[in-house]
């Protein structure tokens, strides 16, 4: 018998991997599956991105690089932060990580041990609570409600805040629900966060530049007062189409900037040269494909929301971010997971029950839309097969 440590029995999972898993397995055993459970875009990384890893290779950049990442690379996030909010950080802030993943994981367990709490969204990405459970820390989490356009609300927030809090994790445009914070909600949640001076905060704004309607994100970075505590997550993932690249990055405050570059020494040394070069390249080249991606996005997008509304005993509210709609299935009567996974059992449409994403998930299913509006349409049709029919 092995004695592994008790956290390990406590550490969960990104359910969309196993139903990832589960569609690819269905795909090669001859069913047609339309996968709209991942949340990754469905656009291949842009050319010029591409070239720059390729020719960093054979410019033989092959070796280890600093634990922070490249100077290049972290001065290229300086850029990309001045132009997205017009704050100057120092590349000495700055970390390149193996995706947006390992900031959270830093953050967490830097925050994180029994009689501790950390504040989550819920519904929120499922790593968030996974990895506070892991720590031993208490995980209290932070309702987000779809009366409130799944924005956080500051009020809610900030009355959970005990003197055992830790850390405040917030994430805008948000997963899996799409919600946007209004600026407004943030002036008055960096207010009374005044009060609590002990309490860090991480920012996860990987979808930063993906919202709609003219909606605008509000980077928690623009506010001084709260600087020296705040860590800001981000990465290429999302917004350059990169999820296998396994390239992020963050922001983190002086006193804790050592303390990251410590843990990546002893984890993953650094993250591997040629995709830093290809994240400069993403950063500093032309940022059509990007904006090309978000008007397909934002296409599909009203086609979900039209044909998801059309559905019997579902609604759904428009989201103003990211890349994923959050239907509300609480009329059809049944149990969001049991749904997901008859959907792909029977009509081979993958997607996510909403529970996956925290106890306020129930009666909720996610479903991304980085597909195309062909498979989309398809897989809507399929649904309401299924809903009528079985
Ligand atoms: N943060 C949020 C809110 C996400 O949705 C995701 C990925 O789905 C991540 C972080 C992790 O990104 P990465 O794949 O770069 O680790």
């Amino acid at each position: 018998m092995l004695h592994t440590v008790p956290a390990f029995d406590r550490i969960g999972e990104e359910n969309a991997f196993a139903v990832l898993a589960r569609a690819t397995a269905l795909a090669q055993s001859g069913k047609d599956v339309i996968n709209l459970g991942i949340g990754q875009p469905d656009f291949r990384t842009p050319d010029h991105i591409v070239e720059a890893a390729i020719k960093a290779l054979r410019d033989g950049h092959h070796g280890y690089t600093p634990a922070t990442g490249l100077l290049a690379t972290r001065e290229a996030v300086v850029r990309r932060t001045l132009t997205m909010t017009d704050i100057e950080v120092s590349p000495e802030n700055v970390m390149i990580l193996p995706g947006g993943k390992p900031t959270m994981y830093a953050a967490i367990i830097m925050f994180g041990e029994p009689g501790a709490e950390i504040l989550y969204p819920d519904p929120g990405f499922p790593i968030y609570r996974s990895m506070i459970e892991f720590t031993g820390a208490k995980p209290v989490p932070v309702p987000i409600r779809e009366e409130n356009g799944f924005a956080f609300s500051a009020e809610e927030t900030l009355s959970l805040i005990t003197d055992r809090t830790r850390l405040l994790i917030l994430n805008s445009p948000a997963n899996p629900t799409g919600g946007v914070t209004p600026k407004e909600e943030i002036d008055k949640l960096v207010a009374g966060l005044e009060r609590f001076p002990e309490v860090a905060i991480l920012s996860d704004e990987i979808y930063d530049v993906m919202t709609y309607d003219g909606e605008r994100h509000t980077s928690l970075l623009t506010y001084p007062s709260i600087r020296d505590r705040l860590i800001v997550l981000n990465g290429w993932s999302k917004t350059w189409a990169m999820t296998g690249w396994r390239m992020g990055w963050s922001i983190w405050p002086d006193a804790l900037y050592d303390k990251v570059r410590k843990l990546a020494v002893n984890c993953w040394s650094c993250v591997n040269a040629p995709s830093q070069f290809a994240g400069i390249a993403a950063i500093d080249g032309p940022q059509d494909d990007v904006e090309k991606m978000m008007r397909a996005f934002d296409a599909r997008r009203k086609i979900v929301v039209e044909g998801l509304n059309a559905l019997p005993g579902v609604t759904c509210a428009t989201p103003k971010g990211a890349f994923y709609a959050f239907p509300n299935i609480k009329q059809t009567g049944r149990k969001a997971k049991q749904l997901a996974s008859d959907l792909l059992e029977k009509q081979g449409v993958a997607l996510i029950g909403g529970p996956d994403f925290g106890i306020l998930g129930e009666g909720y299913v996610r479903l991304s839309y980085a597909n195309s509006e062909e498979n989309i349409l398809r897989a809507l049709e399929r649904t309401e097969r299924f809903l009528t029919q079985d």
